[in-house]
């Protein structure tokens, strides 16, 4: 069988991490099958209906390396790829099913109908059409007047959804509603164009998220209404948050261009999102997969039953080792946006830029977790900094005085060091903090919180290298200043 798979999102708006998650399973296993992976976008309902959304949605596929062989933009053999394009044809179909008895018109009032739901409600029974409509005599409803068309749903009997991994399904036909095909406005609901199209499409497995299990005893009655095969159907568990609630806003990013904007990595983003749900196997440990390795290790028949949760822990470690093997070359590519979009340098970067930033590079590569998280960390070699408070300037069990002399002993040292790199700065610095009968730490925090302002900061020697000998030393001196203008003043209140 030739594999054809879809992503069939309703436009409403930045598509969900879960969503996504469902797509990264959908376009591995098109991928390892050398399938088709088709995107469709079901536009019918109108009131939720966002324009940006597929923007956004081809957007965020792209960014994380997912192409599509069938849809919007690129065309195929089965398009058009938008269902409002598609009225026609949905109105054909639902009258098909008229004529084969499987279908009728329903001109039932909205009034009559919350009456009928508003009396089930206060007898406990869930809402259901009453079928008022249903034995009607052909043409009792007349095609010109204002109507819906519905799924004459049998009686009696169950119907069976086969699932990949959860084997039959059994439903009773007597809880399952005269679903509405067709609305009064002419556009078909999700369930009748969802069918129509996957069938149409030639889709083989349709691989969707838990939430549509309800609607697919409504889908195989309609595969047999038509007389059509039905496709595979894989329900696969949802993305949950930490805590067992639906991921959400509330837990963190949910939409991709949000883990964008935050400096995940695509690749890791990917990787995380292919075992949200999958895993090698009993006892492979491998969580580090290059897209080739996912394509072939893969495996839609070992997708989890149980939901899976979200860990933005784990996205960020993983983040951090994709990170880490990226070169400083390739990292200081992915980082420069960052800084840009901080106003930190400017776009294009100039030359000398560049050669500062290459210096940074491999001092931050271990430090992030994220590509945004360099913007707090290295901010202050580009911008001015707030003048550290005094107490801030005082070394570790260290008094004022002293900790003034170690700054005035580093400024001397440094303003004649030549080159002006860390390599040279190292042994140096520790052999005065040597002379000066401190330990290293208490001088070079000093230094530190002089140049940034941070406690915690890119290792020293390179950020001073990266900040250049004279606003190094200009920071020296301004936190030398500060510190003896404290002395002068708490000996005047001694
Ligand atoms: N349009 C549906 C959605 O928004 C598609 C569900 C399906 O895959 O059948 O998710």
């Amino acid at each position: 069988m030739t594999v054809r798979v879809r992503f069939a999102p309703s436009p409403t708006g930045h598509p969900h991490i879960g969503n996504i998650r469902t797509v990264v399973f959908n376009w591995l296993f098109a991928r390892q099958n050398n399938g088709q992976f088709v995107l469709r976008i079901e536009d019918t309902d109108r009131t939720r209906y966002v324009p940006e959304a597929l923007r956004a949605i081809t957007e965020s596929l792209r960014w994380l390396g997912m192409d599509w062989d069938e849809g919007p933009d690129v065309g195929g053999p089965y398009g058009p790829y938008v269902q409002s394009e598609r009225l026609a044809l949905y109105r054909q179909k639902a009258e098909e099913l008229i004529e084969k008895g499987w279908a009728y018109r329903c001109n039932c009032s909205p009034e009559r109908l919350e009456r009928v739901r508003a009396a089930q409600r206060a007898q406990g029974k869930p809402p259901m059409y009453d079928g008022h409509c249903r034995n009607k005599p052909p043409g009792a409803v007349s095609p010109d007047e204002p109507h819906v068309i519905r799924l004459k749903v049998p009686r009696e009997g169950k119907t069976v959804v086969h699932d990949l991994l959860k084997g039959e399904i059994a439903f009773e036909n007597r809880l399952i509603d005269d679903q509405i095909l067709l609305k009064s406005d002419g556009y078909p609901t999700y369930h009748l164009a969802v069918v129509v199209d996957d069938h149409l499409m030639h889709i083989s497995h349709v691989i969707r998220a838990d939430e549509w299990l309800p609607s697919t005893p409504k889908h195989v009655l309609l595969y047999r209404a038509f007389g059509w095969e039905p496709p595979v159907f894989v329900h696969v568990p949802l993305v949950l948050g930490p805590d067992g609630k639906k991921l959400s806003k509330r837990h963190g990013a949910v939409s991709v261009a949000e883990f964008k904007r935050q400096g995940y990595l695509p690749e890791a983003l990917f990787n995380y999102l292919a075992l949200l749900g999958w895993a090698p196997g009993e006892g492979d440990e491998q969580e580090i997969f290059t897209r080739e390795e996912l394509i072939e290790r893969f495996d839609l028949r070992r997708v989890k039953l149980s939901p899976a949760v979200f860990s933005y822990e784990k996205l960020d470690w993983m983040n951090g080792v994709y990170i880490r093997n990226l070169s400083d070359e390739a990292l200081l590519e992915r980082l420069i946006p960052f800084w840009q979009e901080a106003g930190l340098i400017p776009s294009p970067v100039p030359a000398e830029e560049l050669e500062r930033l290459m210096i940074l590079v491999p001092l931050v590569k271990e430090r992030i977790k994220r590509l945004r998280d360099v913007v707090p960390l290295t901010d202050f070699i580009f911008t001015e900094i707030e003048p550290p408070a005094p107490e801030k300037l005082i070394g570790k069990k260290m008094t004022a005085r002293q900790s003034l002399e170690a700054l005035r002993s580093a400024h001397e040292l440094l303003k004649n060091l030549v080159p002006f790199d860390a390599a040279t700065m190292e042994p140096r610095m520790r052999q005065l903090a040597k002379d000066l009968g401190l330990k290293a730490g208490q001088l070079f925090t000093i230094i530190r919180v002089a140049i940034s302002n941070k406690k915690v900061a890119p290792p020293l020697f390179g950020t001073m290298e990266a900040l250049g000998r004279q606003k190094t030393l200009q920071r020296l001196a301004q936190a030398e200043e500060i510190l003896a203008a404290y002395i002068t003043e708490t000996e005047a209140h001694a």
